[in-house]
């Protein structure tokens, strides 16, 4: 198996599981015991708070450990809701939002009678900072958006945003802003937001500013405090460390501000009650540690993977036959725009993308957002990007990680290339563009670049570790 489905789960890096067995053996006791072992385990706690703590940009006491960044979010957003004034309930979420921060925010908004707006993006994933500010002040002539500007059909008039493009309830009522909610790095485009601008635009308006720097943490830097991040959530298990482990990132006088989901003991500073779990807490924070020292490595390598990986398909597949979702670094998208260095996610013109999948029981992919389930469903994120659905539904998200090699890069790229002519040509054969092949032979390896011959079933078995010779190479890898 290839795995290059990194952004869906990231494997357990071996330091970090060697970190975590001794709290599974001796050191088990409860972190909130009085006696030296169980100090003991509150010590290691200690210091894997402040790992994740400085891989944050944050402050130790900032850390509120939870089972993952889901339960942060709505940890995050039920919180500032609940205890917001009434005449400051509206949430602002961005549309390429992970359903983690969307749906806690609808959740919210309807226990304590808010509303949820949604933010436009750009064609490229990037927050519309001009339709932010018109949201942040809707009564402001000057910021109000034209109506040929609506966000698409898909996000425009759904049960989380009445209002479409920024609605008209607001306009003239006292109906502030609690909370606006833009991710830093999106989990299925890869797409970066820089959290500064949308940062300051909240607090101008006297909002608080929630990051979900889930994609982002451990892979790119992120630093809460310089960048007036009031609220940031987090998860082990997409930097190697355990499942079921997250964090809840706030400074204090944020802190002060949030209600707790959970009610008990009181541990975490009175806002996440429940015995810690330590090795999970332990993983993180080795998981951080490591993510510290090899972020700058691991970036440069991992986005010479993608573009590898990139060249190869458009070397079998022609250029003509890929569009990449998201920002691309070829002068065309905005400047100092650009995606994780791991994640690459590619239409494939003409091949749905869960026909391509079937085709690939070696090759780990994502199409569409792994988190919400396997329907055939467009994908919410591509379209609220101005994908069309049947781009939506032909495109597939590659995430490479730590442990993925160039050989596997080559190998995947040709099975991938092999399963999407095949898609393709069986397509043609079913909309009779082609007449089916005379007799079932021993069909030929279509030449490197270039479609497929008519009729070719794409059935060819690959020579293990063997690729085509790449036109031009793109990249160089290290
Ligand atoms: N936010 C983003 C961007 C994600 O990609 C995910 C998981 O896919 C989450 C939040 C939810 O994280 P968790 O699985 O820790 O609840």
């Amino acid at each position: 198996m290839i795995y290059l489905d990194n952004n869906a789960t990231t494997p357990v890096d071996p330091e970090v599981l060697n970190a975590m067995l001794p709290l599974l053996r001796e050191h088990f006791a409860n972190p909130a015991s009085p006696h030296p072992a169980g100090q003991a385990v509150a010590r290691l706690v200690d210091r894997a708070r402040r790992d994740v703590a400085i891989l944050a940009g944050a402050r130790p006491r900032d850390v509120v450990f939870t089972s993952g960044a889901t339960e942060a979010a709505n940890l995050a957003i039920t919180g500032v809701l609940a205890t917001a004034p009434p005449n400051r309930r509206r949430v602002l979420v961005g549309a390429t939002e992970h359903p983690a921060v969307r749906a806690a925010a609808q959740a919210a908004a309807e226990l304590h009678g808010g509303r949820v707006q949604t933010v436009r993006v750009h064609p490229d994933g990037a927050i519309d900072l001009s339709h932010l500010r018109a949201l942040l002040h809707p009564m402001t002539p000057s910021t109000a958006v034209p109506p040929s500007t609506a966000v698409p059909p898909s996000t425009a008039g759904s049960a989380a945003d009445p209002e479409g493009s920024g609605g008209s309830r607001g306009r003239g009522e006292a109906d502030e802003v609690a909370l606006v909610a833009v991710m830093a790095a999106n989990n299925e485009t890869g797409s970066l937001n820089d959290p500064r601008p949308v940062a300051a635009l909240a607090h101008e308006a006297g909002a608080l500013f929630l990051c979900d720097v889930t994609q982002a943490f451990g892979r790119i830097p992120v630093s809460v405090t310089e960048t007036g991040i009031d609220l940031a959530v987090a998860s082990a298990h997409k930097m190697y460390g355990p499942k079921g482990t997250g964090a809840l990132i706030a400074g204090r006088s944020v802190r002060a501000r949030l209600a707790p989901l959970i009610h008990g003991g009181g541990q975490e500073r009175g806002l996440r009650a429940g015995t810690l779990n330590t090795p999970g807490i332990v993983g993180f924070g080795a998981a951080a540690r490591i993510a510290a020292a090899m972020m700058d490595d691991e970036a440069i390598r991992q986005r010479a993977q993608t573009d590898l990986l990139f060249d190869l398909l458009v070397g079998w597949l022609g250029a003509d036959a890929l569009e990449v979702n998201g920002p691309v670094e070829d002068g065309s998208a905005r400047p100092g725009m650009v995606r994780l260095p791991n994640t690459l996610n590619l239409r494939f013109v003409d091949a749905d993308a869960d026909a391509v999948q079937s085709c690939l029981p070696d090759v780990a992919v994502s199409a569409g957002s792994a988190c919400h389930g396997g329907g055939s469903e467009p994908s919410p994120v591509l379209l609220a990007m101005g994908r069309s659905a049947t781009a939506a539904r032909e495109s597939l998200r590659f995430s490479v990680g730590r442990f993925t090699t160039v050989d596997q890069i080559h190998a995947a790229a040709a099975t991938v290339a092999r399963a999407v002519l095949r898609v393709q040509s069986l397509r043609a054969v079913g909309s009779g563009e082609v007449p089916p092949p005379a007799e079932p032979g021993e069909p030929e390896l279509p030449a490197a670049s270039g479609r497929p011959a008519a009729g070719w079933t794409g059935e060819v078995s690959p020579t293990p570790g063997r690729t085509p010779e790449l036109p031009v190479p793109r990249s160089a890898l290290p």
